[in-house]
């Protein structure tokens, strides 16, 4: 009944969610989930075009030159780290996977900067594997709504929210979850007046 209401008014919010990142391919989506750490998707969306514009290839950015790459990266913040993850993801798709993003979630989480959640992400993205990927939004929304505890890992947050949701929900309600966190219960001002789950919810806008 819980569970089945907070579907409810998270379809009614987001019928069809989308993820908010852009890209063209595989390998761009994956880059843009791995520069989406601690970074707004926004911001991520101006990196990526000029990124992508610039190295037109696995190849060429397998090459780029990272004072470079760091020169475009650096409004999506550790632009150092992150400059060397991309090289080093082309570089590991071009040698072992023949350029393309291999769909297994433990090879991926092999992958410089990526790690389960971002293995997830991408999956549950581009393959619409079952998967539910816990962000921070994820992560908060899930706690405050008591499908977690408070103190639990994303991984105990994961295997929760596997529980007391059917499959075939996973990847809607990853991103659904993930939007409601954006744009409804925000980590700081929440919109909780008119929120239909206030009642579930341990959290009710304490910080109003
Ligand atoms: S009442 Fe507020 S904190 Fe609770 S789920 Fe709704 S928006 Fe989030």
């Amino acid at each position: 009944m819980k569970n089945e209401k907070i579907i409810n008014y998270l379809d009614e919010l987001f019928p069809n969610p989308k993820c908010e990142l852009t890209y063209f391919n595989d390998y761009s989506l994956l880059m843009a989930i791995v520069l989406s750490a601690q970074c707004t998707d926004k911001r991520v969306n101006m990196v990526t075009p000029i990124i992508f514009k610039k190295y037109k290839s696995l190849e060429e950015l397998s090459n780029a030159d990272v004072k470079d790459l760091e020169d475009i990266i650096r409004p999506v913040g550790s632009f150092r780290k992150k400059s060397v993850y991309l090289k080093e993801i082309a570089k590991l798709l071009l040698e072992k996977y023949d350029g393309k993003v291999p769909i297994d979630k433990h090879l991926l989480e092999q992958f410089p900067g990526v790690g389960r959640k971002t293995a997830n992400v991408f999956l549950s993205e581009f393959y619409n594997y079952t998967a539910i990927a816990v962000d921070t939004h994820v992560d908060r929304v899930s706690k405050r709504l008591k499908l977690a505890y408070s103190n639990d890992s994303v991984n105990k947050v994961e295997e929760k929210l596997m529980k007391k949701f059917p499959k075939d929900k996973w990847a809607k309600l990853h991103l659904q979850l993930v939007l409601f966190g954006r744009y409804y219960c925000k980590a700081i001002k929440p919109e909780c007046t008119n929120c239909k789950l206030k009642d579930l919810c341990r959290y009710k806008g304490r910080d109003k």
